[in-house]
């Protein structure tokens, strides 16, 4: 087991972050929030495929106006993102969200921040500070020749402490950068700093393939060494498929039971069907799966000779062969099938676990 690195505890809504809980998956619509009905469709999407807590840009007074109605039907946690305008911030609190995401460092004079905290005060809601080093406070900038470690965590404490100021503790911290190199020892250097909860993530991480191996590098890297109690796998384009990925990595490290796992060869000489097209439609089909209270396996083996035993622990699984293949439960052959007809019996048999396991 890793070591975690024990935070202050911060509550958003009904999901606790910090305090040994577990870590937190969450993300942000990129839907334009003053269009409800589609922000909700997303919240919703993002919810059943394991998001835990939803940010949503609040970029004017429509914007905020709209978050009442979207925090009361949404099933997630919902934190309203905020810059420069304190007025935004107090009314998106007046609706009844469940988090800030604001720089109080950013909103203007004192008086603005006290406004703000007298607001969060009064509901207990959380503020999370979002260091981004793509927009570093110019004189820091200036100070330290360029976005650097130094310059990210003086404006996270300066924000830090404008919040301790005015007598209130209650906020999470981000130092996100592109660079996999500086967000890393960005949040290394802070953790030894503070012990708010930190929010991980890499920022513009890109598509999917540079944003998996980044933000695979860069948060798996930090929660390896106990650091970080809440992520974002940013990833160019639609945010639910942001989720698979941050649960992938949870998994991957031992933090997080997965609920779904599909195993497949990786093919070799003995492949006799058009295995890639079959793993890859089984993934879909489990990507669509309701959360399941025991962890469902299913393996998609190349070949009847080693599938089977190779896949042993997969609850399902088929092994493809020439014109037929097989079906098999715990490594245990139950049919043996034309190869058309694998696919649809492996789906029937995962649709009978998930009526049995599903956690309504
Ligand atoms: Fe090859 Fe069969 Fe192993 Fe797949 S399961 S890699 S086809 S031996």
């Amino acid at each position: 087991m890793l070591q975690r690195k024990l935070t202050k505890a911060v509550q958003v809504g009904s999901v606790t972050v910090g305090g040994g809980n577990p870590i937190v998956v969450q993300s942000m619509t990129n839907t334009d929030t003053r269009d409800i009905d589609s922000t909700l469709a997303q919240i919703h999407a993002l919810a059943k495929v394991g998001c835990e807590i939803v940010r949503l840009a609040v970029l004017d007074e429509d914007a905020a106006n709209a978050l009442h109605q979207i925090t009361i039907a949404s099933p997630l946690p919902v934190i309203a993102d905020i810059h420069f305008d304190y007025r935004l911030a107090i009314k998106a609190v007046e609706q009844g969200i469940h988090g800030l995401r604001l720089n109080p460092g950013n909103i203007g004079a004192r008086w603005k921040v006290q406004e703000v905290v007298r607001a969060v005060r009064e509901k207990e809601l959380p503020i999370r500070i979002g260091v981004n080093a793509g927009s570093l406070e110019k004189e820091l900038l200036e100070k330290y020749g360029g976005p650097t470690v130094e310059g990210m965590v003086e404006s996270a404490l300066g924000h830090i402490h404008l919040l301790e100021e005015e007598g209130y503790d209650k906020m999470k911290v981000s130092l996100k950068a592109s660079s996999v190199p500086l967000m890393l020892e960005a949040y290394r250097r802070i953790h030894h700093l503070i012990d708010y909860p930190l929010h991980l993530g890499v920022t513009e991480a890109g598509t999917v393939r540079s944003g998996v191996v980044k933000s695979a590098i860069g948060i798996g890297t930090l929660l390896a060494e106990g650091i970080g109690d809440t992520l974002r796998v940013s990833l160019t384009g639609d945010p639910v498929r942001e989720i698979p990925v941050a649960l992938e990595i949870l998994h991957v490290l031992g933090l997080r039971q997965r609920s779904v796992e599909l195993i497949s060869c990786p093919t070799c000489g003995r492949t006799q069907v058009d295995l890639a097209d079959l793993a890859e439609k089984v993934e879909e089909r489990l990507a669509e799966l309701p959360p399941l209270d025991k962890p469902l396996k299913v393996a998609v083996m190349g070949c009847a000779v080693n599938g089977p035993g190779e896949a042993r622990e997969a609850d399902y699984g088929i092994a493809g062969g020439k014109g037929m293949g097989l079906l098999f439960r715990k490594g245990q052959i139950i049919a043996r099938l034309p190869e058309a007809e694998l696919l649809e019996a492996l789906l029937r048999e995962i649709e009978e676990y998930v009526l049995a396991h599903q956690i309504i």
